[in-house]
């Protein structure tokens, strides 16, 4: 074994001992920001693609639909509560996550600190503007940041190997994938094996929050639980998406009761 799978090994063991919840099948991890980005530093220096889910109850109501999503939520190196509704459900399920750790939230803290120890970072998604101006703003939001490329999001399949060439080449340490879910996290369970060791996070729409086109809600809203209610005010045509959120919630409550008569 080498240093670096050595180091490898060593993470997924220290990994597995995070405490988790199963919320329908998918293993959220019981942590704070701070240790999810001390979790990130440490697999910059492993030998594989470290693949980080942040789920948010849309996420984990869709796994309970598509096998294919459920497995590869299931196979990632870690899962975070990105949404008040996953917190609420790790209550209800009576092991609760400590706090909220939100892709957003998450990509600026990996991004500060991957600009603190000059980790190279590739940016894939989003629409061509909104991407150059996401990567603008990181650049000067973060002085130090190492961007070392990026792609827009709206490729055709065989442009794939193209793009997946050039992360190749560039060997970021940070990828951050933001094609909306379910996609990313196809895209990036499709290629992990050939990436370069680095950690890739699914981001959703946050190259657009980055860029400033698109606003997240004000903090008593995210406090209250409420960015959910926020983007629906933002964007009505995300009625159906939000609806699936009392699904996700009567699901989970479905979970609790069997937990209860079965244990
Ligand atoms: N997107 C993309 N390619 C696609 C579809 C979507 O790059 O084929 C981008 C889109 O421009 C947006 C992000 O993916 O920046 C999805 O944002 P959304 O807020 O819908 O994310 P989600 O709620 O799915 O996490």
């Amino acid at each position: 074994m080498t240093n670096n799978s050595d180091a490898t090994a060593v993470q997924r063991e220290r990994d597995s001992e995070v405490a988790k919840v199963q919320i329908l099948g998918a293993p959220v991890s019981r942590l704070t920001m701070r240790q999810a980005v001390e979790i990130v530093r440490r697999a910059w220096k492993g030998d594989a693609a470290f693949h980080v889910v942040t789920a948010n109850a849309e996420m984990l109501y869709r796994c309970s639909k598509d096998q294919i999503l459920a497995k590869i939520v299931a196979a990632a190196d870690l899962v975070t509560a990105d949404g008040a509704g996953v917190v609420l459900a790790s209550k209800i399920l009576g092991s609760p996550v400590p706090q909220r750790v939100a892709g957003f939230d998450l990509m600026t803290e990996c991004l500060k600190e991957a600009a603190a120890v000059a980790v190279p970072v590739f940016f894939l998604g989003s629409h061509p503007q909104s991407l150059q101006q996401a990567m603008a703003n990181a650049r000067s939001y973060y002085p130090n940041l190492n961007v070392v490329g990026g792609h827009h999001g709206y490729f055709a399949e065989d442009e794939e190997e193209k793009i997946l060439e050039q992360i190749i080449k560039l060997k970021p340490s940070l990828l951050l994938v933001a094609l909306g879910v379910p996609k990313q996290e196809k895209w990036i369970f499709k290629y992990k094996e050939k990436l370069p060791p680095c950690v890739v996070i699914g981001v959703g729409g946050s190259f657009d929050v980055l860029a400033g086109k698109a606003r997240r809600a004000p903090v008593w809203m995210q406090r209250a639980g409420l960015e959910w209610f926020y983007r629906f005010l933002k964007e009505p045509s995300r009625l159906g998406r939000i609806l699936l959120l009392p699904l996700f919630l009567l699901a989970v409550f479905a979970q609790a009761l069997k937990q209860r008569l079965f244990s």
